[in-house]
């Protein structure tokens, strides 16, 4: 790969999970990482223990990603401090599963608030940023849910297919801007976002899996680190599955 090194990143969610490794595999590639998180302390800190010797290049802001404020602030912040974002990592991400004729409105809304929602109002403030400098790579980070459909993941999938028409269409907007837009889609990874799963269904989950097994954060964040990668210019308007074959 080429080098990202003294660019600027901005990773949502990126302070746990497939978050965390991102933020540390774009530091560890010599980016600035600028990483939000919604509200949990504990974990960002823990996070910038981790970083070690590049933690002076990490920038840890709470930003809730479903707030149009809270967006505009962060973003705002950026602007003022003079940062050229090259990246966009959309990664924050909640589910709420429940089957569909017992889901209540408010989990609904808070899933594609804040996969969709959120993904949106992050992009929105990125472009002009990438506009200017005719140079981005933007990556949502969505899930095979959208096309497979799991039973008790309609919000879930609705909101992770809506991820990628919008990154279909803003592809075909920034294309010729030297922009690339793209989604990754992991399959089953071990983090907290599927620690409450009850047992019996990791099992039926892991008997999909060709490989065999769930996939780590790290093999995640390496595919979006590739398609962040100046070299990947011409892998444009697609979605990257990380699924071990799923
Ligand atoms: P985690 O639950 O481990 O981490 C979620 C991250 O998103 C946290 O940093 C959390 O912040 C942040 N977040 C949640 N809501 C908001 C919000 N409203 N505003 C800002 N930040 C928010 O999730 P994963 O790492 O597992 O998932 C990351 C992405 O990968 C998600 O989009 C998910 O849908 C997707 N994915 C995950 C899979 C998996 O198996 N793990 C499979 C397929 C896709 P805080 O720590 O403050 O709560």
């Amino acid at each position: 790969m080429s080098s990202i090194q003294g660019q600027a990143a901005v990773i949502t969610g990126g302070t746990r999970g497939i978050g965390r490794a991102l933020s540390l595999a774009f530091l560890e590639a010599g980016a600035s990482v600028h990483s939000t998180y919604q509200g949990n302390e504990d974990a960002a800190m823990k996070t910038r223990e981790l970083a070690g010797a590049h933690a002076e290049r990490l920038y840890l802001s709470r930003c809730d990603v479903c707030d149009p404020a809270s967006v505009e602030a962060f973003w705002k912040g950026l602007e003022e401090r003079g940062v050229n974002v090259q990246i966009l990592v959309s990664n924050a991400g909640i589910r709420r599963d429940q089957l569909l004729a017992l889901q209540k409105l408010e989990d609904w809304d808070a899933v594609l608030d804040t996969n969709l929602r959120g993904s949106f109002l992050m992009a929105k403030h990125a472009v002009p940023f990438m506009l200017r400098a005719r140079y981005g790579r933007i990556v949502f980070v969505t899930s095979p849910a959208a096309r497979h459909g799991f039973a008790g993941q309609a919000s879930y999938g609705a909101s992770k297919a809506g991820q990628m028409g919008l990154m279909r269409a803003l592809a075909r907007e920034v294309g010729r801007k030297k922009i690339t837009v793209n989604c990754v889609a992991p399959g089953f990874i071990e983090t907290e976002l599927i620690g409450d799963l009850p047992e019996e269904l990791k099992k039926e989950y892991l008997a999909m899996v060709p490989a065999a097994r769930f996939g780590k954060p790290e093999e995640v964040a390496w595919a979006v680190r590739m398609l962040c990668d100046p070299a990947a210019s011409y892998i444009h308007g697609t979605t990257l599955e990380v699924t071990g074959g799923l």
